[in-house]
């Protein structure tokens, strides 16, 4: 029989146990043996399931208090001096420190950084490493973790991220130096953890190395040879497991390199299948990564087994299968979702229902029909009305896209001319004050939306609560003086979702959780459909908004590759395809929006570097196709009506021109906490249109002083000609308080002011 196996379970849990039980003892309502106790059920309860599931080896070591690389650096013993460490294992509290700066013990410090783990939305604590950087096993929690599981009598594979990978992941601190010259100490420490392991009886250990995906300098590449060559594993058997994407360059060292086994990413590396087949050597077991770990789509069985039968009967009991990836980037169960169309629900699988999968497969290619039969009908079934299904495939939809022309993607006339009639309608002064959307969103505010979705308001009730909310706003930002106004979003939950919800395509799950980072999930919209926009969406809230004031009111919208980008995207057309839908339902929005008299439309683009491919070379085609989405939202405005666009980051050096090609008339951007220094790739590249580089870092309660908004501004003004600099905060203020946003704005609109007066009286003389 074919031997399944899994690389990573969720760990959050159906009912996110884990996040309530972490954010509990952060608050000192619960202690740690409680919390300590929800995470023994939870890997009790996941393994159990798993097996129940038919999964032959277990993974062990993916249950993390807050996240896997973090886990590791506390094992390895990497620990920053500012969180004085000093005794050998590694406490809970000083791991919680490391990942969110406090704990309910030990002094508050800065936390370790967080970024994107490879392509996805999970976020990882980045591994602070110094050229003097010693590894001591400084935590028992894996060895500890397998010991639980072979105790419950499971078959273990403990999952280790690999120390190529790790090193990659790091950052290093006090003055740079070659990471990889740091192995020498690191590759001993591994072999006393594969040491202890095989001492605990562990057959398999699976070795995560997913830059094996990636590009990867000469040096990088030829340091894999060596170090899987010295790596001290005598006795345990050794799984180098890749994914995220096909190994490409890499194939013919991960297929060579001394593992008894290699897992390749089956779904996104599906055309290397025969290439590994022909390096392999034949002592080497192969994991194929069939089923897709990084979408809720259920896999169509038939076409698989098609696939799998002749590799069977090639490598017989050396062919294993397993997911693509760790399903930590999947909901956990399907099962509870009682509220999901039943169509839909019907084409989906999350965590559980994979595992499920992977035992249809295993049964199928044994020949053991009895028991796969009833599983493949139904995915048979699926996959059928998947294909047929009149509630995914609207011919309008598909026509309008066919049909979409290249002017479609331009504005009537370039920039220059634009900007003198926006300039002309809108008589704003020089350096425009504006903000980015939300406005704090009190409880009153999650209170009425929370009522109006359980009926407890009428539609009367809540619109006219709504809109005292955004008289609110209007009123505070008139007394503050602010330019360019917006009405606060109240109505919106959550920017991508609010989108969703009101146009066809798109489904929601009740219990879709994913975890982000630590405690923080997120419920990516699930897009099943053609994308259509059955009416509009902002029309009235900002037609009511502007009614109520003199000043321009923006209207905002999130973009297309925004909404594409964290969502649960459909896997039977590419994503370029359902990116242009999105875009031609928000373009009717955006030209709805002109009709109604607003005269400045933003359309945030939060995620779109997010969106960025693993390897470079698959840049540019994303970034065609991105952009054009986005100039396909905006190209149906009259010249005198200005597109204004926002991200929330500031690494621009790379995708500059992309970033110029959106052809915004202004764009507001993340440059506070970065002292403006991006600014430089602005210059560098002579960005030709407006820019509003954040004034105020809100991702701090820190009230901003006008002598440090002047100062940014100063800065900004060596790099921008003052006819094109805005000032407005780094992001929304969703996530702020009204006190501390009032005065921040009021600073930044002084600053303004001051500026301004300077620069009339410098013309002036
Ligand atoms: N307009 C949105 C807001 O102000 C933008 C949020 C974002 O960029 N993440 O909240
Ligand atoms: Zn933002």
């Amino acid at each position: 029989m074919t031997t399944t196996h899994n690389l990573g379970f969720p760990r959050i849990g159906a009912k996110r146990e884990l996040k309530r039980a972490l954010e509990d003892y952060w608050k000192g309502e619960i202690e740690q043996p409680e919390l300590l106790a929800v995470g023994r059920e939870l890997r009790q309860r996941h393994w159990q399931q798993q097996a129940d599931a038919g999964i032959e080896w277990l993974p062990v070591g993916d249950f993390s208090w807050y996240d896997q690389v973090l886990d590791l650096s506390t094992l390895l013993g990497v620990v920053p001096e500012r969180f004085n460490h000093d005794t050998t294992e590694v406490a809970l509290d000083t791991y919680f420190r490391m990942a969110r700066g406090r704990a309910p013990s030990g002094e508050p410090t800065t936390a370790c950084e967080m970024t994107k783990w490879f392509d996805t939305n999970y976020h990882y604590q980045v591994p602070e490493l110094i050229a003097q950087q010693q590894f001591t096993i400084s935590s028992s929690k894996l060895f500890d973790e397998v010991a639980e599981a072979v105790s419950l009598g499971h078959k273990t594979k403990p999952v280790l991220l690999g120390p190529l990978s790790y090193l990659w992941l790091g950052k290093t601190k006090g003055g740079d130096f070659n990471k990889l010259d740091l192995l020498e100490k690191l590759l001993p420490a591994y072999g006393e953890i594969l040491n202890r392991l095989k001492s605990q009886g562990v057959e398999w250990v699976q070795i995560d190395e997913p830059i094996l995906a990636l590009t990867l300098p000469l040096e990088w590449q030829q340091a894999f040879e060596s170090v899987y060559t010295r790596l001290p594993i005598k006795g345990v058997k050794t799984m180098l497991a890749v994914y995220f994407g096909p190994l490409k360059e890499n194939l013919k060292l991960a297929c060579g390199l001394p593992t008894d086994a290699l897992h390749i990413d089956a779904v996104r590396g599906a055309d290397e299948i025969d290439t590994v087949l022909s390096w392999l050597p034949v002592y080497k077991t192969l994991s194929l990564g069939i089923i897709d770990g990084r979408n809720i789509w259920r896999s169509d069985l038939d076409a698989l087994l098609e696939r799998l039968r002749p590799l069977q009967q090639r490598l017989g009991e050396r062919l294993w299968l397993a997911p693509s990836c760790s399903l930590l980037h999947v909901p956990v169960d399907l099962e509870q979702e009682e509220k999901l169309d039943s169509d839909i629900r019907s084409w989906l699988a999350f965590a559980q229902q994979k595992l499920a999968e992977l035992n249809t497969l295993k049964h199928a290619l044994a020949g053991d029909d009895e028991a796969a039969e009833q599983a493949l009908h139904e995915s048979r079934q699926a996959a059928a009305s998947r294909r047929s299904s009149t509630r995914i495939h609207q011919p309008d939809v598909k026509q309008r896209c066919a049909a979409v022309t290249t002017s479609m993607a331009e504005r009537e006339s370039p920039f220059k001319h634009r900007i003198e009639q926006q300039q002309a309608r809108l008589k704003l002064p020089l350096l425009p004050t504006t903000t980015i959307g939300s406005f704090p969103q009190t409880a009153a505010i999650r209170q009425t939306r929370r009522q109006y979705r359980t009926g407890e308001l009428s539609e009367t009730e809540y619109q006219t609560l709504m809109r005292r909310e955004i008289d609110n706003v209007i009123e505070k930002q008139e007394a503050i003086g602010i330019d360019v106004l917006v009405h606060g979003e109240p109505e919106r939950n959550d920017m991508v979702e609010y989108f969703g919800e009101q146009l066809d395509g798109f489904v929601f799950s009740q219990f879709g959780w994913v975890q982000s980072y630590g405690s923080r999930c997120v419920k990516p919209p699930i897009i099943f459909g053609d994308v259509s926009r059955p009416q509009p969406i902002t029309v009235a809230w900002s037609r009511y908004a502007q009614s109520k004031t003199e000043k321009p009111m923006k209207g905002m919208l999130t973009g297309p590759v925004t909404i594409l980008n964290w969502s649960f995207v459909r896997d039977d057309q590419p994503r370029a395809t359902t990116c242009l839908q999105i875009a031609l339902a928000l373009r009717d929005e955006v030209c709805d929006l002109e009709q109604a008299g607003i005269a400045i439309i933003q359309i945030d683009e939060a995620a779109l570097r997010e969106g960025l491919p693993l390897r470079t070379e698959e840049w540019q085609s994303y970034l065609d196709w991105a952009v054009n989405a986005f100039r396909v939202t905006a190209g149906g405005v009259r010249d005198e009506t200005q597109i204004h666009t926002h991200m929330c980051y500031s690494e621009f050096n790379d995708i500059m021109p992309a970033i110029a090609a959106m052809d915004a008339d202004v764009i507001t951007i993340e440059t506070s906490r970065s002292d403006m220094e991006l600014l430089e790739a602005f210059e560098e590249f002579s960005y030709p249109n407006d820019i509003g580089p954040g004034v105020y870092d809100i991702h701090s309660p820190n009230v901003p002083a006008v002598e440090s908004i002047t100062s940014l501004m100063n800065k900004a003004l060596l790099h921008i000609p003052v006819e094109r600099l805005w000032v407005n905060p780094d992001c929304g203020l969703k996530t702020r308080g009204w006190p501390e946003v009032n005065t921040a704005l009021v600073n930044m609109v002084s600053a303004a002011l001051f500026l301004r007066s300077r620069f009339k009286r410098s013309r002036a003389s």
